[in-house]
């Protein structure tokens, strides 16, 4: 959304309501002048900002969990743009009705928030150092998980600042404030309890102030009676702006006594050594030495950015204020491949000494059956499922369909596919590949049908991710269906079965096949039924199935139709009606894969993006 928003030539990002109320001024204060602004104090909220009688009058316009936006106690909109037009119509509980933008004066771009600045900077650091990440497992885990790290980064950004003390007691703070320098306006913050209370501790004149900042039942945080705030972060931005109550603005962090290097995002709170301890002339003298700069100012941002990494660098952990949060793909064994570890040996054939299989299937299809084992690598254990072909009738074309899958799947490697780890020639030919426990998207989706939009759009973006790959590496699926989606968790998808892929030459971006074969017809483009064509594009066709599939809980496409009576409603120019639920942006997209002619088609390139923006729309 906040792409979309800033665009607007009325929207100047993350600017004060002072600035607010100087450009309302600017523009002449008439009634029901507007300008629409970010948040400062809710994450993923705005601010509109309106004249009226001379005055200006701010209404915060907040994300609620429903991903609905909303002037607090008023109706919900889809989006802050359909909130300005709905009161543009009517005032309801508004001073007036917003008659007219005030666009931003030429040369002025939206104010891009301190926070936002490093936002990019964090993330890339924090993949970089918590998963050992880099090249393009890391670009991917960022396009994948953006919004995850996201409030990841923002929730837990106060674990890295100076001014953030863990947990210490009001006596232990005491003294960090009044040693030097004995600024006014010296702050720190502090944990209270594990209610996810804190303290603002801020020097006066002389003597320290303590305020203390709550946790309400939402989660947001404030002083009391004060405004409230999504993060700590936010806080003390604020704070070091206006006093807004205090006794006065937040000027200098109080420096931690460890604070140099040794901080860390993850480790346990920070040790209570104080003055009273022994250890006060270190501190003391490090606190000295150190000139902090001001919140907010470059110096600052610039020491929070070298702090940062090192302690990243230091401490390669997920944070613990993070633990409890949703697994993500980079969190499973099948992110990375097994072989990208430099110590383990790549090879394409497995040692059967080294697998292990266990009893229960996995699941069967034309091969035989696919079955859990265990694989031993060098260093590692790694859990894998085995295809096992059945070789009763020891029939060679389907020992050779297998190699030739093998023989694909050797050359991919992607986090959103089912990589091979080896081909096992023993009692039986076995392609040794890695494990989705969760089983085909389709089935999950039929059994947990309470599933969220959210991550359904998680899970079909995933899916275009890998797509996107095969596409520039130019293979065809030919196979694209949500029973060939395979879930590691609910939060991570990989495309499986290239028993009917081909890698595609230089010069023919197609594959023409010879004949008809068992074909999957309902999941395949007009060209591959009339002319045995299949591209990348083809396969842009099945993921629009796929997506339909995916948005109506697994149910069949074109239930009770037979492959001809498909083929007709296609060429006739039909196509299935939106699942019931299905956002009507996925709906569009879905037809847009279902466009008749091949090359007016969009690519993965395109559809891949389409899907990004949507799901980080609906996710902020
Ligand atoms: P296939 O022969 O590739 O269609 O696989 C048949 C079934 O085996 C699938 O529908 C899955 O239930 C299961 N299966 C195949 N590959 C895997 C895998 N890598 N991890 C977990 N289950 C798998």
């Amino acid at each position: 959304m906040v792409d979309k928003v800033n665009t607007l030539s009325y929207f100047y990002g993350n600017i004060t309501r002072e600035d607010a109320e100087d450009y309302l001024r600017q523009g002449g204060m008439s009634d029901g002048l507007y300008l629409l602004r970010q948040s400062r104090n809710y994450l993923g909220g705005f601010a509109l900002s309106v004249a009226h009688g001379r005055q200006s009058y701010h209404y915060t316009i907040e994300r609620e969990l429903s991903d609905t936006y909303a002037i607090a106690g008023g109706k919900s909109h889809r989006n802050p743009i359909d909130l300005i037009d709905y009161h543009s119509q009517e005032s309801d509980g508004l001073v007036c009705l917003l008659k007219k933008p005030y666009n931003r004066p030429r040369g002025v771009e939206p104010k891009v928030g301190a926070f936002e600045d490093l936002k990019e900077h964090l993330i890339r650091e924090y993949v970089k150092q918590t998963w050992n990440l880099q090249g393009a497992a890391l670009e991917q885990a960022i396009i994948s998980q953006r919004p995850q790290l996201e409030k990841l980064i923002a929730t837990t950004a106060h674990e890295k600042m100076p001014w953030f003390h863990g947990k210490i007691t009001r006596d232990d703070s005491e003294p960090r404030l009044l040693g030097p320098p004995r600024t006014n306006g010296k702050f720190l913050i502090r944990q209270r309890d594990t209610n996810g209370s804190f303290a603002l501790c801020l020097l006066h004149s002389g003597s320290v102030m303590h305020y203390r900042i709550d946790k309400d039942k939402a989660g947001k945080l404030s002083i009391p009676d004060g405004k409230k705030f999504d993060t700590l972060w936010q806080l003390v931005e604020h704070y070091s702006y206006k006093p807004d109550g205090l006794l006065r603005v937040l000027t200098t962090p109080c420096a931690r006594p460890d604070n140099d290097g040794d901080l860390s995002i993850g480790r346990p709170p920070i040790p209570q050594n104080h003055p009273g301890q022994g250890a006060a002339s270190g501190i003391l003298s490090r606190i000295k030495s150190y000139s902090f700069p001001k919140p907010g100012s470059k110096k600052f941002m610039a020491a929070f950015r070298s702090k940062t990494t090192d302690n990243l660098n230091q401490y390669a952990t997920r944070p613990e204020s993070t633990k409890n949060a949703e697994a993500m793909p980079m969190d499973t064994e099948v992110y990375e491949s097994p072989y990208a570890d430099p110590d383990e040996l790549r090879t394409s054939t497995v040692d059967r000494k080294q697998l292990i299989l266990e009893d229960g299937e996995l699941g069967s299809g034309n091969f035989g059956t696919v079955m859990k084992g265990i694989y031993k690598m060098r260093k590692t254990e790694k859990q894998v499922a085995v295809k096992i072909l059945k070789n009763d009738d020891n029939n060679a074309a389907v020992r050779d369909e297998m190699l030739r899958e093998a023989g694909v799947m050797q050359q991919l490697d992607n986090p959103y596919i089912v990589r091979m780890i080896g081909i096992c020639e023993a009692e039986n030919l076995m392609l040794v590949m890695e494990l989705a426990d969760l089983g085909p998207l389709n089935k999950f989706l039929q059994k947990n049908r309470q599933i969220a939009v959210r991550n359904i759009t998680e899970l079909v973006h995933q899916v275009s991710m890998g797509m996107k790959y095969l596409e520039e590496h130019n293979f065809v699926h030919r196979d694209l269906a949500a029973r060939n989606v395979l879930l590691v968790t609910q939060h991570y998808a990989k495309i499986s079965d290239f028993g009917l892929s081909k890698a595609l030459t230089e010069e023919e971006n197609y594959y023409k096949a010879k004949g008809h074969g068992k074909w999957p017809v309902k999941w395949y483009a007009p060209e591959c039924m009339n002319f045995f064509k299949f591209s990348c594009k083809s396969d842009v066709w099945s993921f629009g199935v796929l997506m339909w599939e995916a948005y109506s809980l697994g149910q069949k496409p074109y239930k009770g139709m037979k492959g001809n009576e498909v083929i007709q409603m296609i060429e006739s120019g039909e196509r299935m009606a939106a699942p019931a639920n299905c956002p009507p942006e996925m709906y569009e997209l879905m037809k847009k894969c279902w466009t008749y002619k091949a090359d007016e088609r969009p690519g993965f390139n395109v559809v891949e993006p389409r899907l990004r923006d949507y799901y980080y729309d609906i996710s902020q």
